[in-house]
């Protein structure tokens, strides 16, 4: 028992998954979960997510040794400022969002060490294109990988006794600087999303071709963009507003590159166009090597939504 009691702000995709893993891995005695929506809060209660899913704040942190915030970025200064009257003094506060410079500035105006409270910034790097907690699954993290970004409001016992509780989850942990970790997300995750929504975007609106053709012969590579693409516009709204600098900076390097390679087509520059696709094989490989794309994850997600008989991620 890591928590006597925890609670989860936001029951969508990431934390319904967390709440299945707290109360299987039997890490907290009493587990509350709080949200906005009355329909997810519904869903949660008929799946039997926690022992209290609520609308009332003070009634989901009052007396939490835990607080773990799981709503979209944007949302985090307006939820820390509620519930601080409400708060125990010494509760752990971490989040589990995509993007911690801005997640932890908003949820640190209110919720500090000087207002007693240990703050612990999170991100498990994991995930679908679904949200809302009919679609959570225990085994979302298994394998993959859980950054913590501790500061000067952590402690290392906050840190260790975390670290623990996504272990449990099956995730591997390692601790980053914050402004780091927006720098390597918005290398690794944030950029490809927004090409995503490009291509997806401009495909959609080629003129001269039929949407019917588009769809019908998308397992081209159109299909993997649109899983992508798929996923929830606030969520990813949020994170490009508030990792804006970072990704404003590497979009104008891609955008350079792109023209790079329009000059190599243009001009019949084979060779230049062999040599990058060779070193992109080669980056592939790593991935693989380093377990980041692995059949068997993938195979126990789908049998995860399969035997929950929705919708299977393509
Ligand atoms: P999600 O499935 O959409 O769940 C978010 C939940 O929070 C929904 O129930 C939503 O209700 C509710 N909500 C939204 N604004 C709220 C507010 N102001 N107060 C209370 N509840 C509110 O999203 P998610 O994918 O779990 O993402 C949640 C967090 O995890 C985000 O911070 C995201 O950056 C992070 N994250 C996501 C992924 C991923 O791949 N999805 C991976 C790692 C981390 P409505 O449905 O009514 O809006």
């Amino acid at each position: 028992m890591l928590f006597a009691k925890a609670a989860i702000l936001g029951i969508g995709l990431i934390g319904s998954s967390l709440a299945r893993n707290l109360k299987q891995n039997q890490d907290v005695r009493e587990l509350a979960v709080y949200d906005a929506s009355p329909a997810n809060l519904q869903k949660a209660r008929e799946l039997a997510l926690a022992d209290i899913c609520t609308d009332s704040l003070p009634e989901a942190v009052k007396e939490a040794d835990v607080v773990i915030f799981a709503t979209p970025v944007c949302s985090f200064g307006e939820l820390a400022q509620q519930i601080k009257s409400y708060l125990k003094k010494g509760a752990i506060i971490t989040d589990v969002g995509s993007v911690k410079q801005y997640s932890l500035q908003e949820i640190e105006k209110y919720l500090n060490k000087k207002e007693g409270y240990i703050v612990v910034g999170g991100h498990p790097v994991a995930g679908t294109e679904k949200s809302g907690p009919e679609n959570g699954f225990a085994s979302l993290f298994k394998g993959r990988w859980c950054i913590l970004t501790p500061d000067e409001n952590s402690t290392p016992e906050a840190v260790a006794l975390l670290t623990k509780m996504w272990e449990h989850c099956g995730m591997k942990v390692d601790t980053m600087e914050i402004a780091h970790h927006d720098k390597v997300m918005a290398a690794v995750s944030h950029l490809p999303q927004l090409i995503a929504y490009s291509i997806v975007g401009t495909v959609a609106d080629l003129e001269g071709y039929e949407h019917k053709e588009i769809i019908k012969y998308s397992a081209g590579g159109f299909r993997d963009f649109t899983r992508i693409a798929g996923s929830d516009p606030t969520m990813w709204r949020d994170v490009f507003l508030t990792n804006k600098q970072t990704v404003l900076e590497l979009i104008q390097r891609f955008v350079e590159d792109l023209i790079a390679l329009e000059r190599n087509i243009r001009w019949d520059e084979g060779d230049k166009l062999f040599n990058l696709f060779k070193r992109t094989q080669k980056i592939r490989k790593d991935v693989i090597e380093a377990k980041q794309d692995q059949p068997e994850h993938e195979k126990r997600i789908l049998e995860e939504l399969g035997a929950k008989n929705i919708d299977k991620a393509e």
